[in-house]
């Protein structure tokens, strides 16, 4: 079922996003050759602690179940390199120059969810890259751009696939958007690609992450034997940027800025 939000509602999910996006500054200032991934993921569960919220991530099973076991998520934020899609789980290993890093981070306040995701290169990296990560970048806007009222949730994904077809990318289509409130994730899907339905018509209150997936060559992946890293399998670069909206009156607003 897919819910609208009242305005108090998205006051806290405006919050939440908020600490998201101090999240992704800060680690945008971490972030540089030497660190450990393990390093930016006890910044950034720090920083969702001090500012009185929860990591969404840690604990995480999926289908908005939490527990403690295997197979829950072990970090608060994601951390994807280079061939990495998304869900990288941060350890021990080395940021390098000229890798590009995807870190996806969420939070929640007062029981809303907050959800963004954004990819940065390190040091010097080759053009390609850079043009991928920009156009991934430019893609979420082009979908958000969408997310209208009146407009269905396919226009969000046509607008996404524009983007990626133009630059020639790969669109990773076994992951992809979604409502988030209560849950991180919540229906509907948001696909980054055209479908044949049309989808669920966007109207104030419905809130969603928007999350293109572009790779610099095809777009399968599989997921490593971690149990969560998902990775490109001609292991190509590959992008990823997410913002929490709300649908208002006023067209889109980006819940997750800082
Ligand atoms: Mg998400």
């Amino acid at each position: 079922m897919v819910t609208r939000k009242s305005r108090g509602e998205i006051a806290k999910m405006r919050r939440a996003g908020r600490i998201v996006a101090e999240i992704l500054a800060l680690l945008e200032e971490a972030l540089r050759p030497g660190v450990t991934t393990a390093h930016l993921d006890a910044l950034a569960e720090r920083h969702i602690r001090a500012s009185g919220a929860v990591p969404s991530f840690k604990g995480y099973l999926g289908g908005g179940k939490y527990g403690s076991g295997p197979g829950a998520f072990p970090a608060s934020i994601c951390v994807s390199i280079d061939d990495e899609v998304v869900h990288g789980i941060p350890g021990e290993r080395v940021i390098r120059e000229g890798q590009i890093v995807s870190v996806d981070a969420g939070a929640i306040v007062e029981g809303w969810h907050g959800d963004a995701a954004r990819t940065f290169i390190v040091g010097d990296a080759p053009p390609e890259a850079r043009q991928l990560v920009e156009t991934t970048r430019l893609a979420m806007m082009a979908g958000i751009g969408a997310a209208v009222a009146g407009n269905r949730i396919g226009d969000i994904g046509a607008a996404v696939e524009g983007v990626a077809r133009a630059g020639g990318y790969g669109i990773v289509r076994q992951f992809v958007g979604h409502g988030i409130g209560t849950s991180m994730h919540e229906e509907p899907q948001v696909p980054n690609f055209r479908s044949a339905s049309k989808g669920l018509q966007l109207a104030p209150g419905i809130c969603l992450a928007i999350e293109p997936m572009f790779t610099l060559g095809r777009a399968e992946t599989y997921i490593k034997p971690d149990g969560w890293t998902v990775a490109t399998r001609d292991g190509s670069l590959a992008a990823h940027f997410e913002h929490t909206i709300a649908v208002t009156e006023h067209g889109p607003e980006i819940l997750t800025v800082a």
